[in-house]
């Protein structure tokens, strides 16, 4: 097990498209490092490209939601080579921020405005090499897409319609105090 560093953007490994994982039970150590990572620095999502892996894997945390409860409610999800087959029309646009834009502190940490589906269907791979049908609405949804594009080398920065909309935590707290 060890705890893995992470890749903030500049680094050019976020700005590729991330590898297929081909043989997925071969990655368990991966996975296994992302995991206690995310335990013990307390991030509740990752992509592989995060930590300097170039492979189609995030891991989130997130749990059903009222519309889906039958959904998996377990932690950790492990996403292997996730593919988006289905949106809604509708957008919703909300802020978001990322671990490696970078977020470590309330001072330098950014976040924006980015416009997403509200609801998503995907197709996935467990750890054992299992094919899985999702369903995602609201948060959750919005969660996937953001690692989603981080396998695909996009970051929220990239999506956001308007660049006035980008802050700090310390100013977005601020806002909300009014
Ligand atoms: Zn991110």
């Amino acid at each position: 097990m060890a705890i893995l560093t992470l890749r903030e953007i500049g680094d050019p490994i976020l700005r590729k498209r991330a590898n297929i994982i081909e043989d997925i039970k071969s990655h368990h150590n991966l996975y296994n490092d992302m995991i206690q990572t995310l335990e013990k620095v307390w991030w509740v999502w990752i992509a592989a490209p995060q930590i300097g892996e170039s492979l189609q894997v995030f891991i989130v945390r997130i749990q059903p939601t009222k519309s889906y409860p039958d959904l998996e409610n377990k932690w950790p999800q492990i996403i292997i080579n996730p593919t988006i087959t289905a949106h809604c029309d509708k957008i919703i646009e909300d802020r978001e921020w990322c671990l490696s834009v970078p977020w470590a502190t309330p001072a330098t940490g950014l976040k924006g405005k980015v416009p997403r589906y509200q609801q998503i269907q995907a197709t996935r791979y467990d750890e054992n090499g299992n094919q899985k049908e999702w369903k995602r609405e609201w948060f959750a949804a919005r969660v996937f897409q953001h690692e989603y594009d981080h396998l695909q080398w996009i970051f929220f920065l990239d999506r956001m319609i308007s660049m006035e909309t980008l802050c700090t935590s310390n100013r977005y707290q601020k806002s909300l105090n009014f």
